[in-house]
């Protein structure tokens, strides 16, 4: 690294990404991309001689970009968003630049302790109770993912009940989530050893609003006691990644507490909305809970990467990651006094990022109110759009808009219709998404294909989902005029 130039080079980068930014609305937000496509333009090997920054950039601009995604596109509605901001990117740039890497606080006692602050911030202000906050006794940690995260408190939970049943008890330990539940419980629970057949995915249907209900979780750990299985983990979600959907914590909670099952609430996206009082209601009853997590890196203008995980019990967490090298054991005494945190201990990696410098910037730069503020303007938007979806018959709202995420589709023609209308609506998802002037993406509700309209793009104004309507209803018309599949 060479002081004279850094500021030189990447103040060319900050000029590109501004100049990508003023104009990223009026890009395709998917691209027409082959596969292979950068293969023809890249050559086959590494340069053997360095390139100046300015060839790199125009590169990236002539080769890399027009193949890209644009998740900062005022107009990408699709999956959830991935916020990024002035202040996320400041914070990030600080923690790239300072390229500390604190897996232990001897290895850099201002990152773990500025990470054990922020942790007890956002626990606050998504109003999760004392016991998750380092000044109860419990305690927060920055990782990449919510896979991450989950994987980890599988492993607590599995540790602690393995102490009690003996290594051979893990073919007996069972774990719960709905049909509604992320992927990633079901990829956290076969890495940390739970045996496939122990997996219960628990239906959900319209009534409960595709949440769970406690009847049904307790129906299946009740049949697996009586069947000797032993019920570890129960996963929770607040706001689902198809529908927004909604368990509710505190039945599920005192269930979890009778049985002894971990508690974890999975607020990966809607965690962000939480910090608004008028939806903290969805997580009444978290202090029955073990551990929760939510997502900066979605809805809460932070860039990738952000997971924030809280547990009850920090020692339960760090007894089943934590390994003690002696290259890295403490040898002074602050480092080594009780109440020190030693983050490698509460991930599976080592190494490990300043991400509490990022959400400690934007917290600092946008504050709580202007959070709040933010989160608001987006579900209004969500709202209005669910509302002209409503008024226009040929269309329906497939679930009562949930936070920020809408849920539609193009109604059936005729009664028993519904093959046909699939097709229809997957011929307009694909008819919208070409266009290039927005991106949504689908799920299928009780065999339904439904398009999903996730609102919440730092850019993203009034005026643009008004397009977006205009699109939805011109491609409506263009592909109800197609023969039928
Ligand atoms: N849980 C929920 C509810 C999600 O919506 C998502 C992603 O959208 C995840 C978990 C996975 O998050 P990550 O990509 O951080 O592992």
């Amino acid at each position: 690294l060479n002081p004279e130039t850094f500021a030189g080079e990447s103040r060319a980068v900050i000029n590109f990404l501004a100049d990508y930014y003023r104009d990223v609305d009026t890009y395709p937000v998917q691209p027409q991309a082959m596969p292979g496509c950068l293969r023809t333009f890249l050559p086959d090997a590494p340069p053997e001689n360095g390139e100046q920054m300015d060839v790199i950039l125009e590169e990236v601009w002539r080769h890399i970009v027009p193949a890209l995604t644009h998740w900062q596109s005022p107009k990408f509605f699709g999956y959830f968003q991935a916020n990024a901001s002035t202040a996320g990117f400041a914070g990030e740039m600080l923690s790239t630049g300072l390229n500390v890497v604190p897996f232990t606080r001897a290895a850099s006692p201002a990152a773990t302790e500025l990470e054990t602050v922020v942790m007890d911030w956002m626990g606050k202000l998504v109003g999760l109770p004392g016991r998750f906050l380092f000044s109860s006794g419990g305690g927060g940690v920055l990782h990449g993912s919510t896979c991450e995260a989950v994987v980890c408190t599988l492993a607590a939970a599995r540790d602690r009940a393995l102490s009690r049943l003996g290594h051979e008890g893990i073919v007996r330990l069972a774990v719960y989530a709905s049909d509604q539940s992320h992927s990633t419980f079901q990829k956290g629970a076969r890495i940390v050893g739970i045996p496939r057949s122990n997996f219960r995915v628990i239906r959900t249907s319209a009534a409960s609003g595709y949440g769970l209900t406690a009847d049904s979780v307790r129906d299946a750990v009740e049949a697996d006691v009586a069947s000797g299985l032993v019920p570890l983990y129960l996963c929770a979600t607040v706001g689902t990644t198809g529908l927004g959907a909604v368990d509710p914590v505190r039945d599920l909670g005192e269930l979890a507490r009778r049985h002894g099952i971990w508690l974890h609430v999975d607020a990966a996206y809607a965690g962000s909305a939480l910090i608004c009082p008028e939806f903290q209601h969805h997580i009444d009853g978290a202090e029955l809970a073990d551990s929760a997590s939510m997502n900066p890196h979605k809805w809460f203008l932070t860039n990738m990467d952000c997971c924030c995980l809280w547990v009850a019990s920090p020692a339960a967490l760090t007894s089943a990651v934590s390994t003690n090298p002696e290259y890295l054991s403490n040898v002074t005494e602050e480092s080594a006094g009780a109440g020190v945190v030693d983050y490698k201990d509460w991930q599976i990696a080592l190494s490990r990022p300043f991400r509490a410098m990022k959400l400690w910037v934007v917290l600092r730069r946008y504050d709580g109110a202007g959070m709040r503020a933010y989160v608001r303007r987006h579900v209004e938007m969500a709202k209005w759009f669910e509302q002209a979806v409503e008024a226009d018959g040929r269309f329906e709202v497939v679930t009562p808009t949930r936070f920020s995420l809408v849920t539609f589709r193009l109604r059936p023609r005729h009664d028993g219709d519904d093959d046909a209308v699939d097709a229809l609506n997957r011929r307009l998802l694909v008819a919208v998404n070409a266009s290039g002037r927005a991106f949504m993406t689908h799920f299928v509700v009780d065999g339904k294909f439904v398009i999903r309209m996730a609102v919440g793009g730092a850019m993203t104004e009034i005026r643009h989902l008004q397009d977006t309507w205009e699109l939805v209803r011109e491609k409506a018309e263009e592909v109800r005029a197609l023969p039928k599949v």
